[in-house]
């Protein structure tokens, strides 16, 4: 049987920070590595989704200006249809400012207040604008032990994958995680969801956000394997469904040397006073 994934990148014309549009790449090139075909279905301004559609939804991160520019539009032409799909299971993974919408809102530096949509309990507000509040850098976290159990268990044959994430991180934006929400990581370098470096990202469900632009995916192979194997897993309603180990080689050495150089930093290196 040949596999399907529609993949649906929401606003990549506005969300585009950092080439987080490389992590649909990634998440394409791995399914015909695997031989599983894959539909990436863009969706900006004006267009609208209905639910059932989508397989995994992409969001990337932007300037405070990008996502006031698309809040409205999130609300009224995708909300919907993401609610009824993420709370169906749907992978969604959102970075930065992807993330910060998912959630109840986001206060900006400005004072101004973009509402999320709230599928995901967190909220997020920016201590001010000035320079030095924002968490910027390179961030390396360990991942939450249960959910690396999974990404081990995904593959139908054995594969060593690293308990790490790697990627950069430059937002006001401070997220705090309310009940019902998991984190994705814990920080072993640079900020995560705030300055108190607790803790990087969140889940609920199968939404995922995270801080880490890079783009992500591309250091992170076994994030990426992930997020394609629990699409599938929903799909194809087969909670057993394994995924072969591809050759990681060349991705895995830039994710090693990403933890080796800014690993050992030490936790949340301040970059800037906050
Ligand atoms: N504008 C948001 C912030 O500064 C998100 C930034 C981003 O997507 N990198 O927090």
């Amino acid at each position: 049987m040949t596999y399907h994934l529609t993949l649906t990148h929401l606003y990549p014309d506005h969300l585009n920070l950092y080439g987080d549009s490389g992590n649909l790449i990634v998440l394409k090139r791995r399914c015909q590595w695997m031989g599983i075909d894959c539909t990436v279905r863009s969706l900006t301004m004006g267009e609208v989704i209905q639910p059932g559609e989508t397989d995994l939804y992409f969001m990337g991160g932007g300037q405070d200006t990008d996502q006031v520019a698309v809040v409205d539009d999130f609300h009224a032409l995708k909300a919907a249809a993401i609610a009824t799909d993420t709370e169906a299971g749907v992978v969604f993974l959102g970075v930065c400012g992807g993330y910060q919408l998912m959630g109840h809102t986001f206060l900006m530096g400005n004072g101004q207040e973009t509402p999320g949509l709230g599928i995901i309990n967190v909220h997020t507000r920016a201590p001010g604008s000035a320079l030095q509040q924002r968490c910027i850098g390179n961030l390396v976290a360990t991942l939450e032990p249960a959910i690396y159990a999974e990404m081990v268990r995904l593959y139908s044959t054995p594969k060593t994958i690293p308990p790490t994430l790697v990627g950069f991180e430059n937002h006001s934006g401070q997220t705090l995680l309310g009940p019902g929400v998991q984190p994705l990581a814990k920080p072993i370098a640079g900020f995560g969801n705030n300055a108190s470096g607790d803790y990087e990202g969140a889940r609920y469900r199968n939404v995922f956000g995270s801080y880490m632009h890079g783009s992500l995916l591309p250091k992170n192979p076994h994030f990426a394997d992930y997020l394609l194997g629990l699409a599938l897993r929903r799909k194809y309603n087969d909670p057993t469904l394994r995924l072969p180990g591809l050759n990681d080689l060349e991705e895995l050495a830039a994710h090693h040397y990403a933890v080796d150089r800014y690993g050992g930093q030490g936790s949340h290196q301040i970059s800037h006073r906050s």
